[in-house]
């Protein structure tokens, strides 16, 4: 166990910037989840850490050691692939002994009893005498985090590896990893474009947008408090909506977001908005989208362009010129396709990014409730 450290990491290759100064401390039995797009640079950054790609510059310390330029072999870190990586011609037992015997000194007796403890912990005890391709993709993955496991080091990286299972799966071994790691408390860098596993698994999590760390805090901080419209984007299922909204102050000292479709008139955070440009966007979750009640302001009148329903609540999608937005509704709208519906959005929901820079001006009171969030996905 060991607490990990990015310092200034940055990787360029030649006119790309993959890794851009980025700093990252994980503190011993820590679970980072490093979430973001597709090429922004998260299995770069893991890659740097496990000693298959030579940094351009910065350093990395696990515990009191900077590996930076040491072989993958002499860092004391085990790698879990999206692939298994399992060697087809050994059964399980020997995949997990072979691992033991590569990377350390014990006699083949401690070897065993190690092989055996493991394959109790991860429940793959009647799998030991079988070949890989007699396994499941869940069995086999398996077999993976044990041969990672087994070695017992300082730090585990994972590179997306739950996504070739499929969907029950995932939520599955999402579970079965996180408690795992708490059980053995070996501190964590996962890597992953999915960011419900980021909200369930990490105890923080690393968000990257073009090589360049956009935020890194705990699941609800980062959903609550996004720094950025990019983050605000990508964490949240169904995404946040934006919409750009142009600030006016009123002679009553009211402050006016004026979009095309609405005017929402603000009644909060006016020491934050006093201080913002007037070309602003608005961001609101789908599930804060709420159906106007008689009485209600800061309306929004559309048509339901889609209804999906999705069980609990209905995902309805309207539009305006190119933009799609989405609102889920209960189901007890019941609320059909090319319906006239009248929205609200409450002002205590509302996010204000600058809309140039994207950064965050306001944000809506905390949500303190994990199902808050459960709600959201
Ligand atoms: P992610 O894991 O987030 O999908 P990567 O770390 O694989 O992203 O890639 C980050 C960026 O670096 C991408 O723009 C990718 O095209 C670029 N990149 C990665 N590896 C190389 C390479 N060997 N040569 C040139 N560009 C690369």
């Amino acid at each position: 166990m060991a607490k990990l450290e990015i310092n200034s990491l940055r990787k360029e290759y030649d006119d790309v910037i993959a890794v851009d100064d980025l700093d990252i401390s994980a503190e011993d039995g820590e679970f980072i989840v490093v979430v973001g797009p597709s090429g922004c640079g998260k299995s770069t950054s893991l890659n740097c850490v496990a000693g298959l790609i030579t940094p351009t510059s910065g350093s990395i310390v696990l515990g009191e050691e900077e590996i930076t330029n040491l072989r993958p072999q002499d860092r004391d870190i085990a790698m879990v692939f999206q692939n298994y990586a399992l060697y087809p011609h050994m059964t399980v037992g020997e995949n997990l002994r072979f691992a033991l015997k590569m990377s350390t000194d014990m006699s083949s007796k401690e070897r065993n009893e190690r092989v055996d403890e493991i394959a109790n912990l991860l429940h793959i005890d009647d799998l030991i005498s079988q070949k890989p391709k007699e396994l499941s993709g869940g069995q086999q993955q398996r077999v993976a985090l044990g041969r990672a496991i087994v070695r017992k080091p300082g730090l585990f990286l994972m590179d997306e590896p739950l996504s070739n299972l499929d969907a029950k799966l995932r939520s599955e071994m999402r579970i079965e990893i996180q408690q795992l790691q708490k059980q053995i408390g070996t501190t964590t860098l996962y890597v992953t474009h999915d960011q419900t596993e980021a909200m369930t698994m990490g105890d923080r999590i690393a968000v990257m947008n073009e090589g360049v760390l956009q935020q890194i805090g705990t699941p609800l901080e980062i959903y609550n408090r996004p720094a950025n419209r990019f983050v605000a984007g990508f964490i949240g299922e169904p995404s946040m909506n934006f919409f750009d909204v142009t600030k006016r102050e009123k002679a009553n000292g009211a402050i006016e977001l004026q979009h095309d479709l609405f005017t929402h008139t603000i009644q909060t955070h006016k020491s934050e908005l006093a201080e913002t440009r007037d070309e602003l966007t608005l961001g609101i979750r789908p599930n804060d989208i709420e159906v106007a009640s008689a009485d209600a302001s800061n309306t929004v009148e559309t048509e339901a362009d889609v209804v999906e329903p999705m069980g609990d609540v209905d995902h309805v999608y309207f539009s305006h010129e190119d933009e799609t937005y989405t609102a889920s509704l209960a189901v007890e709208e019941h609320i059909r396709r090319s319906d006239s519906v009248v929205l609200s959005f409450p002002e205590s929901r509302i996010y204000l990014f600058d809309r140039a820079s994207g950064e965050a001006v306001a944000h809506p009171p905390e949500r303190t409730s994990e199902a808050q969030i459960e709600q959201s996905r």
